[in-house]
């Protein structure tokens, strides 16, 4: 469960500051997939970067499963964030490994030994569909196989929270599907809690369960999508 309480968050600009997040307050349920929607520039990413750890509040808390990261030392935030997988808008691979090894690497980098990583490599590449797929480079796949690419090397460490911020961005329409069903079968079938930005309501409509609206840095409506979206 991340429970999000009265986070502020601002940046310095032309010598002045620009508010990101106004007093926003979310409740993300454990094994649920929440929607962030709103404009470009209305705070998503800035939000997702506070949940995923990456940016401190100026003002308010984070909680993961009623753990205040406030308050953490630099060492247990390191240990935090490990539990916490990120999708960027650029999703970085490694232009020279394959499919299978920019995915196992960062089993690589937590020391999991071959048989085992090649065992978890395996069912991380059946879950995002790419099987087939394992021994080309990365420059072989569309936009939208690249991103399910992502998300598998994001989950391979095994966190409880994926944090997926614009998923379907640059990604060809015939192909956002997909990229959605990987993040449904990350919660359906590993349990995970996923959380997704979008300026796309059609995105939330299609996966999520529970969605906060932001505009402007603050939170303008909150609730399920039923509640929110399927209204006329
Ligand atoms: P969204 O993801 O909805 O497009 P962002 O969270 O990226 O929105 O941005 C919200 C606001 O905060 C924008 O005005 C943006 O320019 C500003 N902002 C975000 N990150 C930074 C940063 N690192 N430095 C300066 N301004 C930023
Ligand atoms: P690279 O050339 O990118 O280093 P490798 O072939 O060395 O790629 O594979 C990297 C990792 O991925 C290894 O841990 C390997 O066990 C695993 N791996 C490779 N191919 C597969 C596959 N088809 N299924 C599961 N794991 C694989």
């Amino acid at each position: 469960m991340i429970t999000v309480e009265n986070v502020s968050k601002s940046f310095p600009f032309h010598g002045n500051r620009v508010a990101a997040l106004r007093d926003v307050s979310v409740d993300v349920q454990a094994g649920s997939l929440f929607g962030v929607v709103g404009p470009s520039g209305s705070g998503k990413s800035t939000l997702a970067r506070c949940i995923a750890l990456q940016e401190r509040p100026d003002r308010g808390v984070v909680r993961l499963d009623g753990l205040n990261t406030a308050t953490l030392d630099g060492k247990r935030l390191r240990e935090i964030r490990r539990q916490l997988g990120v999708v960027g808008t650029k999703p970085e691979l490694i232009a020279e490994r394959t499919i299978a090894g920019n995915i196992a690497s960062p089993l690589e980098q937590l020391g999991v030994d071959g048989p085992q990583r090649r065992s978890r490599v395996g069912s991380l590449l059946d879950l995002v569909g790419l099987t087939a797929r394992a021994a080309q480079k990365p420059e072989e796949l569309t936009d939208g196989q690249l991103r399910r690419v992502a998300v598998a090397k994001a989950l391979a460490a095994g966190p409880a929270v994926l944090l997926a911020d614009d998923p379907t961005a640059g990604v060809a329409a015939e192909e956002a599907g997909a990229v959605l069903a990987v993040l449904d079968r990350a919660r359906a079938e590993l349990g995970v809690t996923v959380v997704v930005t979008t300026p796309d309501a059609d995105v939330v409509r299609r996966v999520c369960d529970d969605v906060a609206v932001l505009d402007n840095g603050a939170i303008v409506e909150r609730g399920t999508v039923l509640d929110l979206i399927s209204t006329p």
